[in-house]
């Protein structure tokens, strides 16, 4: 056992040394090694880092340490399984005890704990409160309780967990243990709820930026969505990702559209049987299929760290929905990418929709995601701005040169009062009594139904916008609303003149805007940072041999090695043991298990 009383430096050296010979990592991410320390200390502590972050080890390290035993209350069935599959072929001593295990499996569970063998215990809230369980860790020894998703104790998170409330009422049973809560939700009123529901003692908070550096995001006006989704897989070939899609049908029609193309892809969503969709998730997590087109349904409790992309094939409903299924994407830390279909047309069906909801106040709050969403969409600048400030972190780098706007060279905005002018007498001939598309309907001269009903026809400026799509009109008039050059009512949103009106159209004022891209562009990106070169026959021999190990156990492959581990096995080329014990991810227990194995392939390849 190791001895605590040791000085905090020599802590530090038995967590590194914890770090690579257990986990096959040489270096702690921001924020890990401060956790690890404060928990050790005894101090309660809260730790809000976004997905991907590393929250686990912050846990999982602490428990190799103290003497006693470590509980983990998490909410998902699926993600504690799986991070115990994950510490077993580590060689930790956890054990998960929930309602989903046989009588035998419980029972031998319970027998373990109370041996003193098990390290760390995985928890659901409701198993933890039974009796049974309660008498069993009476008579172990707890010294820590982390409180996994903690964000689920609160009303105001995403998923509030009544039980989640109870966790206080066990602190008095445990007083030499030390209270952990993760969570990657970051707003402060979750935060404070989350100290005074667990009666956390003068915690200490650890907030990591929540900016995920690996992942590059890509917004690209939608017109032929599918072309478009193909284009973009085809840079992906064999790679893992995710397409959110809006609506259950868009999901099915999709998935077989890919197929019919030749890409592998399963549907994901609430429509389908509980069957069917764990056995799309199961093949998607154990890469027997690639893509998983999805409605935002999919997600919760998958912990695949190799996935590659996420594709938004409709607008999400808000920035922080956005940033929380994009943020699936890369969590083994490699260049991932993010890409957003926006259709500005797809607004006023959003709006629709919102306008059906019965309370004035949830759709006032929609109203302001969808716009929020929307400047996003057409912000001009970093991505991450948008993103990151959200959650009430400063962000000031420069150029992130990982998302489109910083990797393009800026466009320049030039004077376009030719068409603000146009624009604006259009609207000052129909009366202001008209939303946009109507307006651009008589620019463009429509014979529309609503055009001609109103002699709209017979306006001196009927048909003078024709140079530009309707497409192009609607990205002026958002900038032109933007730059309040005109008003926009919010219910109807009916296009009216104001001040700043009268001196564009008198030349007073200079309107100064993007141009809009013509129709039918495609991904605007030349120069995107190259992901990793799936094709190479080593990475693939290596691939190979991961499966097929993962299927004899199993277990989905990650839990063999994670893309990181097998790629640089390529390009490092260990060839003894020495040598393959510096590759990321490898410890102990993996070069006793593997070593052998993946050298030989290497050899070969290499001869
Ligand atoms: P979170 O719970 O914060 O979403 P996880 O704890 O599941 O994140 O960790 C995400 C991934 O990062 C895992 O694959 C994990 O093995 C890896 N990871 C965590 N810490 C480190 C580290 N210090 N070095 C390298 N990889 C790490
Ligand atoms: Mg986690
Ligand atoms: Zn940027």
């Amino acid at each position: 056992m190791i001895d605590l009383t040791v000085q905090p430096q020599m802590k530090t050296k038995i967590i590194l040394h914890l770090l690579k010979t257990t986990f096959g990592f040489d270096s702690f991410r921001p924020l890990q090694e401060k956790c690890i320390l404060t928990v050790l200390d005894k101090k309660d502590t809260m730790l809000i880092m976004p997905t991907g972050g590393g929250k686990s080890l912050c846990y999982q390290i602490p428990s190799l340490i103290f003497d006693g035993l470590t509980v983990v209350i998490s909410p998902l069935i699926s993600l504690m399984k799986d991070q115990v599959t994950q510490l077993k072929e580590l060689g930790v001593e956890a054990e998960v005890i929930n309602s989903t295990l046989s009588p035998e499996e419980y029972n031998t569970n319970k027998g373990l704990v109370k041996s003193g063998r098990t390290k760390l215990l995985f928890v659901a809230p409701e198993t933890l409160f039974k009796q049974d369980i309660l008498e069993m860790l009476d008579q172990c020894k707890v010294d820590c309780i982390t409180i996994d998703e903690a964000h689920c104790i609160s009303e105001w998170g995403h998923d509030f967990r009544p039980d989640y409330r109870r966790i206080k009422d066990i602190r008095l049973n445990f007083p030499d243990a030390v209270f952990l809560a993760v969570t990657a939700t970051a707003t402060k009123r979750v935060r404070n709820d989350i100290i005074t529901n667990l009666m956390l003692k003068v915690p200490v908070e650890l907030i990591a930026s929540f900016n995920r550096d690996n992942l590059f995001y890509e917004v690209v006006q939608k017109n032929r969505a599918t072309d478009q989704t193909l284009d973009f897989l085809e840079k992906f070939k064999g790679q893992s990702g995710i397409i959110y899609c809006f609506s259950r049908k868009q999901v099915d029609a999709l998935a077989a559209d890919l197929n019919e193309y030749g890409f592998k892809a399963l549907p994901y969503h609430a429509g389908l049987s509980s069957e069917v969709r764990n056995k799309n998730q199961e093949a998607f997590i154990r890469d027997d299929v690639p893509i998983i087109v999805a409605t935002i349904a999919f997600g919760m409790g998958i912990n695949k760290p190799n996935v590659r992309f996420v594709v938004h094939y409709d607008l999400p409903k808000n920035i922080e929905s956005y940033y929380q299924e994009t943020g699936r994407a890369g969590r083994d830390g490699l260049q991932s990418h993010c890409l957003l279909f926006f259709n500005p047309g797809d607004i006023a069906k959003i709006r629709y929709f919102i306008d059906q909801k019965p309370d004035e106040v949830q759709q006032r709050v929609a109203i302001d995601h969808l716009n929020a969403m929307v400047d996003f969409a057409e912000s001009r600048t970093c991505r991450r701005i948008p993103l990151i400030t959200y959650f009430g972190e400063d962000y000031t780098v420069e150029n992130c040169g990982q998302c489109d706007n910083c990797v393009n060279i800026k466009e320049q905005t030039i004077d376009m009062s030719y068409e603000a002018i146009k624009f604006l007498q259009c609207i000052s001939e129909t009366e202001e009594m008209f939303g946009a598309v109507h307006v651009i309907n008589v620019l463009r001269g429509s014979e529309s139904e609503k055009v001609l009903n109103y002699n709209h026809n017979e306006c001196r400026i009927y048909g003078k916008g024709i140079h530009l799509s309707l497409r192009q009109w609607q990205n002026l008039v958002r900038q032109f609303i933007q730059q309040r050059v005109i008003d926009k009512e919010e219910k109807y949103g009916v296009l009216s003149l104001n001040k700043k009106s009268y001196d564009v159209l008198s030349g007073k004022l200079l309107f100064k805007g993007y141009p809009p891209e013509p129709d039918k562009v495609k991904s605007k990106l030349k120069n995107v940072p190259r992901i990793m070169n799936y094709d190479d026959s080593l990475f693939n021999e290596l691939r190979k041999k991961r499966k097929e190990l993962a299927d004899s156990k199993g277990v989905p492959p990650y839990v063999i090695f994670s893309d990181k581990s097998l790629l640089e096995m390529c390009q490092q080329l260990p060839k003894n043991k020495n040598e393959f014990m510096q590759v990321f991810g490898v410890g102990d227990q993996k070069l006793k298990k593997y070593g052998d194995m993946f050298l030989k392939i290497i050899k070969n390849y290499h001869n």
